[in-house]
């Protein structure tokens, strides 16, 4: 049984203000909350007050990226060692903003992949294809080149340290969700690509879904059988909607 994980992606929103309340919002509320894990990714000059104040909860953190070398003469990157040091347990990488506004390649995500599992930071591996890529009929031909890119570097058994999160990038910040047959699809096309490696970590990997995931979708989405999970943007900055999200494993 796979255990259901939400993450909130705040992406560049708040202030030390905002932050602090939005994380004491949802501490508050995770009484309720038995079942899933629950993942918040702030800014990342946040993450050392967010993560102070998730300690002692069962709230834990993560970074929205992170640099693919370990230390050095890499200006404004910021590495797995550091962001361990502050309390991070997980790392987004290939988010599809970073892909797409700056220049993410799959070889670059690959080996971001790569830094946070050798430093003991479980990725969250974003995946997903555009409108454009959909509508050509190659979904599952994107999905399976960026995962190929850290199967081909790291070995399928490296996806077991981490989540994949399936967020197909026309439905991201759009209002507009995949219903859940085309997101099981997907989901299930992932699995099974990954199952013809190694059935068993195809069997134990978590597959988050992304894109418009709200308290209103959540429950049917992740009530499919290949989706574990959901990557939160906009409605992982209320309190109140994210933690409907993750009572949905309840
Ligand atoms: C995201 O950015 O990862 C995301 C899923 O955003 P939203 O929920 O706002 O579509």
């Amino acid at each position: 049984m796979r255990q259901v994980m939400v993450a909130g992606n705040w992406k560049m929103n708040g202030s030390s203000e905002s932050v602090k309340e939005l994380i004491a919002g949802i501490k508050d509320g995770m009484a309720s909350v038995t079942k899933a894990e629950v993942v918040v990714c702030p800014p990342a000059v946040y993450i050392p007050r967010v993560s102070g104040m998730a300690d002692g909860s069962a709230i834990k953190v993560g970074s929205q990226n992170v640099c693919d070398e370990d230390k050095g003469a890499f200006t404004g990157e910021i590495s797995a060692d550091m962001l361990k040091d502050v309390g991070c347990e997980y790392a987004i990488v290939g988010h599809s903003e970073r892909r797409a506004l700056y220049g993410e390649s799959d070889e670059l995500v690959a080996k971001r992949f790569a830094a946070a599992r050798r430093n003991g930071i479980k990725p969250i591996f974003c995946i997903g294809e555009t409108l454009e890529e959909r509508e050509a009929g190659v979904t599952n031909d994107v999905c399976a080149r960026q995962i190929d890119a850290v199967i081909d570097l790291e070995g399928v058994a490296a996806l077991a340290d981490g989540v994949i999160a399936y967020e197909p990038v026309w439905a991201i910040g759009t209002g507009k969700v995949a219903t859940p047959e085309q997101a099981q699809d997907v989901h299930a096309f992932i699995r099974g690509k990954i199952a013809a490696l190694d059935a068993g970590v195809a069997e134990g990997l978590r597959i988050l879904y992304g894109g418009s995931m709200n308290p209103g979708n959540a429950k049917e989405l992740i009530g499919q059988a290949d989706i574990d999970g959901g990557l939160i943007g906009g409605a992982s900055l209320k309190a109140e909607d994210f933690l409907a999200i993750c009572q949905v494993a309840e």
